[in-house]
């Protein structure tokens, strides 16, 4: 399952980044996921707890924050929200738009019981 192994790659990440044992448990992850990511986010929460149990992120919880699908109009400049899937300008209705974000898959942050670890 794709979900799976995404949550995998972020406990590996995580734990990559955690402080040397022993640290403060592991309170909370957060993620940035795009709309164009192609992650089920649901999913993603349930693999994440159910492979967490063997790991030092046990009990952590997945916070994940969903980025709308940004595009810049080459014609007109303007930056909107892509909905839909409708790939074309709202208001010059060009089709030649940069997507500029929507694709992130990201952890941006490790919350430790009493300290934060940033940037990622
Ligand atoms: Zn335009």
């Amino acid at each position: 399952m794709h979900e799976l192994s995404i949550a995998q790659n972020v406990i590996e990440i995580v734990q990559q980044n955690l402080p040397p044992a022993p640290h403060p448990p592991v309170r909370a992850v957060k993620m940035r996921v795009g709309e164009m990511a192609g992650v089920v986010i649901d999913s993603l929460e349930f693999c994440f707890s159910a492979i967490i149990s063997d790991t030092p992120l046990k009990g952590a919880r997945l916070e994940v924050e969903r980025v709308p699908v940004v595009a810049h109009c080459r014609g007109c400049e303007l930056h909107f929200e892509v909905e839909h899937y409708a790939f074309s300008c709202p208001s010059c209705e060009n089709i030649e738009i940069e997507v500029i974000s929507g694709r992130e898959l990201q952890v941006v942050e490790v919350e430790l019981l009493d300290e934060k670890v940033e940037a990622i």
